[in-house]
């Protein structure tokens, strides 16, 4: 018979966890495994609330596996290390992001894509080898390997950082592959969420001019004066659109809902490209022509690398970049989830896990 989550592994461990689709989050005992010579252990502090957990939580991808212990925007302090640990020592500050393993022979993996690995182990309710499921950052304590550990600069406040694990890694790796990241580029960043405003943040970072492109006029102001956006295009203003047409270098496309790309493909100059980082679950339409006049192109682009993601931090703490965010506390969370579908968050739910979990 298989063992129960609280005796799988040798570790207590504390969570918060989905029993079923209904997404509803209770008080979950579980285990961690013992610190292994390469792993690294750590006590959670922080943990960003990010869109993906919204689905994982409810299965609309169709791959849950519950209980689910949902977060990928994990940050804490160390408590222990395995013998062959180099990369951090106890006391230190870490991250973990979106992913706890990968093959690390393939072509992605040789090439630091982790992210792209197909033996990628996301974060949460995924398989080990050992046939145990990977459990997230809604709990009190965190075990990984090293290679999957990210270290947080000293001087970067810890909960705002959080998010960037997911959020600030998933817009500043496409930036940076496909040229994104120019000073006096015209960037367009469309949706204003959790990977929207750092995308403004990071697109400013490089120098760029940006404009954020949004359904909403009532995120112009905010836009404007609190994200550093250099100017705002109401998307359903035929006026406003046609009046950028033909002026963007690149387009960050953020929206996970359903969205036409026509306009967007419009506002790029020759040879521009569209970048789609959000998971709509109906296909978009592909309008070919607008694409041929132009050399333009669309492509995709999931999380980053872990060396990536460490000069991604590392970039965001010299900048002074981090997210804005909303820190509650673990009983409020099923309320931040509701909220969080009806996208009422400014940018970014942060769990104050270490203060705030505490077992009945
Ligand atoms: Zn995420
Ligand atoms: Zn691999």
């Amino acid at each position: 018979m298989a063992k129960s989550h609280e005796t799988e592994h040798p570790v207590k461990a504390f969570g918060l966890a989905a029993t079923d689709s209904s997404g509803h989050l209770s008080p979950f005992q579980f285990s961690r495994r013992a610190t292994g010579d390469e792993d690294v252990q750590f006590k959670v502090l922080y943990c960003g609330i990010c869109h993906s957990d919204l689905h994982y939580l409810k299965n609309e991808w169709g791959i849950s596996q519950y209980p689910l212990v949902p977060g990928h925007e994990i940050v804490g302090v160390v408590t222990e290390v395995g013998k062959k640990v180099e990369k951090v020592k106890v006391g230190d500050k870490v991250g973990v992001g979106c992913m706890v393993g990968s093959c690390r022979s393939c072509e992605s993996c040789k090439d630091d894509l982790e992210n792209y690995c197909p033996k990628i182990i996301p974060t949460y309710s995924a398989p080990f080898s050992d046939g145990t499921i990977s459990y997230g950052g809604y709990s009190d304590i965190m075990v990984a390997d090293e290679h999957f550990i990210v270290r947080i600069p000293e001087n970067m406040p810890l909960d705002s950082a959080a998010p960037l694990l997911c959020a600030g890694i998933t817009t500043y790796s496409p930036m940076r592959y496909f040229g994104l990241d120019k000073p006096g580029m015209h960037i367009g960043v469309v949706g204003l969420g959790g990977l929207g405003h750092v995308a403004v943040k990071f697109a400013k970072a490089f120098g760029a001019k940006v404009t954020v492109i949004s359904t909403s006029p009532n995120k112009k102001e905010e836009a404007l004066s609190n994200l550093g956006a250099d100017s705002f295009l109401i998307s359903k203003n035929d006026d406003e659109m046609q009046g950028a047409m033909g002026t963007m270098d690149g387009i960050v496309d953020t929206v996970s809902a359903y969205h036409p790309l026509m306009p967007l493909i419009g506002l790029l100059k020759a040879h521009g490209k569209l970048i789609m980082l959000g998971a709509p679950d109906k296909p978009l339409d592909l309008p070919i022509f607008p694409l041929l006049a132009g050399r333009k192109m669309i492509s995709g682009s999931g999380i980053g690398g872990m060396k990536e993601t460490q000069e991604m931090i590392d970039f965001a703490a010299k900048h002074n970049i981090k997210a804005d965010i909303e820190l509650i506390s673990a009983d409020y969370v099923n309320t931040a989830l509701e909220r969080l579908a009806k996208a009422d968050v400014k940018y970014r739910f942060v769990i104050d896990v270490a203060n705030t979990l505490k077992q009945a």
